[in-house]
């Protein structure tokens, strides 16, 4: 398959991005493009590669323990961004340089205990549900504060922000407000001496928002890499897909 489109694609998604950034008052050098993958084989991404990215966001652990045995020559970093089972965590712990989707007790625990066997640590995001709707994964935001005090005990989970995935809905005010929150509550708990200064938030669909509420990092496929061979359905697997 011919992917030169990927250089295209990849000079004009970053155009975007800083034109966002001056929109909304800040310096493009803030906010970083997050790369995701996700069913695109290791010949796409090896082309991305090519092009000077080293960082690409997956969805499930499967396709990081592919991608990643066939590249190991690329030095990718590769972020988990998916819902993530507690019984993946051995895979996760071996093979991820990050993991955005933490959302719950019983997987920071399961993630210590693997990294502590190889004898890694990692940077994590917490991932927080703003939108309402049901088949969003994430913690609810009023468990955030006990959740960030009780992940102090890992030293091998290197907490440095919050993630959300924003309501699917064609309302820019709704789909803004969830970033206002996940904003708010980066805001509120730095204030309780929490050092998470970054926001992941913004996709291929809903970035410019994202950026003018605070995004430090848009996580982007589709305008980089194309329609996705899958429907979304299939990385949310109960329905409530986010933004095209
Ligand atoms: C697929 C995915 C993205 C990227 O979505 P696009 O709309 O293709 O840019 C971002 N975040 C998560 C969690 C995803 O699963």
């Amino acid at each position: 398959m011919d992917h030169s489109h990927l250089a295209a694609n990849w000079a004009d998604i970053r155009r975007r991005v800083d034109e966002a950034c001056r929109a909304a008052g800040r310096d493009p050098s803030e906010v970083a493009i997050l790369p995701v993958s996700k069913t695109f084989g290791p010949e796409v991404v090896r082309e991305a590669v090519a092009l000077g990215l080293h960082r690409f966001g997956e969805n499930k652990v499967q396709e990081i323990r592919d991608k990643s045995g066939l590249l190991a020559d690329c030095g990718i970093a590769w972020v988990m961004i998916g819902h993530l089972q507690t019984n993946k965590a051995r895979d996760v712990a071996r093979l991820a340089s990050e993991v955005q989707s933490l959302d719950r007790p019983e997987l920071a625990e399961a993630l210590h205990r693997r990294l502590t066997m190889e004898g890694r640590a990692i940077d994590v995001l917490v991932q927080v549900k703003t939108s309402r709707e049901e088949s969003k994964y994430g913690l609810p935001p009023a468990a955030l504060p006990a959740f960030l005090d009780s992940l102090r005990q890992y030293d091998t989970l290197r907490v440095r922000g919050l993630m959300t995935l924003a309501i699917h809905t064609d309302d820019p005010a709704e789909v803004r407000a969830c970033f206002r929150q996940l904003r708010e509550l980066r805001d509120a708990a730095i204030d309780r001496g929490h050092d998470i200064p970054r926001l992941s938030m913004g996709m291929s669909g809903d970035f410019p928002l994202a950026i003018a509420e605070g995004a430090t990092e848009v996580r982007i496929g589709t305008a980089i890499f194309g329609r996705r061979p899958y429907p979304d359905a299939y990385y949310w697997p109960e329905g409530g897909t986010p933004a095209p």
